[in-house]
């Protein structure tokens, strides 16, 4: 639609589309809403649709997207999304960071974590209470005792919380108790999961899977979007190392330009996971917000000696403290800024 599109044009278009027994979906922009179809039209009728709805009010142009993936293609939606969750806005111009432990441990830690990610800047908190641990025999998390500690920690400090949801059917357990559902790099193909939190229509962090590609990347946040949730973050957080003898797995940075380019939903990066080493975490943060990630995740612990997962990755918080203003002199060269 155009910039100046208003109320009663989208809603026209949206009925011309209905009125030929397709689905219309409403994509809020920035600046401008586009209307999309989220399943494949006729080919007989194809033609005569675009016409009839390049003609009506309100319409910038009509395109057909040639990418695999639709609504999550930038050629569907042209203007950047906004992802707003309780006043925190992502794919703006300000960039949100995302920190907290990789895992609850108890309530000190993480009314300590809060306060350092609130001392610093950061929006969100975050930690894992259902945790996708490699061996069975790893400390699998707190689980619903985890999510009511994450909630009460954010709520006292006033920062949102995210925290990762493995199964389809505990979408809703989880999602009662955070404001984002965090979809971990081992569940980004599981599709039931994928379904079921793209109807609950919570905001959704989507991790790249560690072997998958862009498009297929792009394809597993397409079945949010196609199950009416508007709200989806990216999430590089590194790919499989060719060398696992210096780092964890390979942040793969290029994904984030190639994201901002052939999509339109905000980018979010985790040095934590991407390298798996502390003292590699603050160069590949920066780097990332240099290559235009619309947000940053990263691990950081009270006491990263003590931790039950993922301490070798995390930040301390003055480690934290001093990437976040390390951040907020790089953030306005790139006409960016970072909230405090
Ligand atoms: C995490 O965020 O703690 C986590 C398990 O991430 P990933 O799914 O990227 O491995
Ligand atoms: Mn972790």
């Amino acid at each position: 639609m155009s910039v100046s599109a208003s109320e009663a044009e989208i809603k026209e278009v949206v009925s011309a589309i209905e009125a030929r027994s397709l689905k219309a979906l409403e994509m809020p922009g920035g600046e401008r809403v586009a209307v999309g179809i989220p399943s494949s039209i006729p080919p007989e009728i194809r033609e005569d649709l675009a016409q009839e709805l390049g003609t009506l009010p309100g319409v910038d142009h009509v395109a057909h997207v040639s990418r695999p993936f639709k609504l999550a293609s930038r050629e569907f939606h042209r203007s950047d999304t906004i992802v707003e969750v309780k006043g925190v806005v992502f794919g703006g111009p300000e960039i949100q960071v995302m920190t907290g432990p990789c895992a609850v441990e108890s309530y000190d830690q993480m009314r300590e974590a809060a306060r350092v990610a609130k001392e610093a800047g950061a929006t969100v908190l975050r930690a894992g209470a259902f945790k996708p641990r490699t061996s069975p025999y790893s400390f699998q998390g707190l689980q619903e005792e985890g999510l009511k500690i994450l909630k009460r920690a954010g709520g006292e400090t006033g920062l949102i919380t995210i925290s990762e949801v493995m199964q389809p059917d505990l979408v809703e357990l989880v999602g009662s108790y955070v404001d984002i559902l965090q979809i971990g790099a081992r569940n980004m193909q599981n599709f039931p999961l994928l379904i079921e939190a793209g109807r609950s229509g919570l905001p959704v962090l989507l991790k790249r899977g560690p072997s998958s590609t862009i498009d297929e990347f792009l394809l597993a946040a397409e079945y949010l979007l196609h199950h009416d949730n508007r709200k989806v973050l990216l999430c590089e957080r590194g790919v499989h190392p060719l060398d696992r003898s210096y780092t964890r797995n390979t942040l793969d940075l290029n994904a984030v330009p190639v994201l901002k380019e052939v999509s339109h939903l905000p980018v979010i990066v985790d040095p934590s996971h991407g390298s798996g080493v502390s003292r590699y975490v603050p160069a590949l943060a920066l780097a990332a917000v240099a290559a235009g990630a619309d947000g940053l995740m990263i691990e950081m612990h009270p006491n990263p000696k003590a931790a039950l997962s993922d301490g070798a990755q995390s930040l301390t918080p003055d480690q934290l403290q001093e990437l976040m203003s390390r951040l907020r002199r790089l953030a306005p060269v790139l006409n960016r800024s970072v909230s405090k």
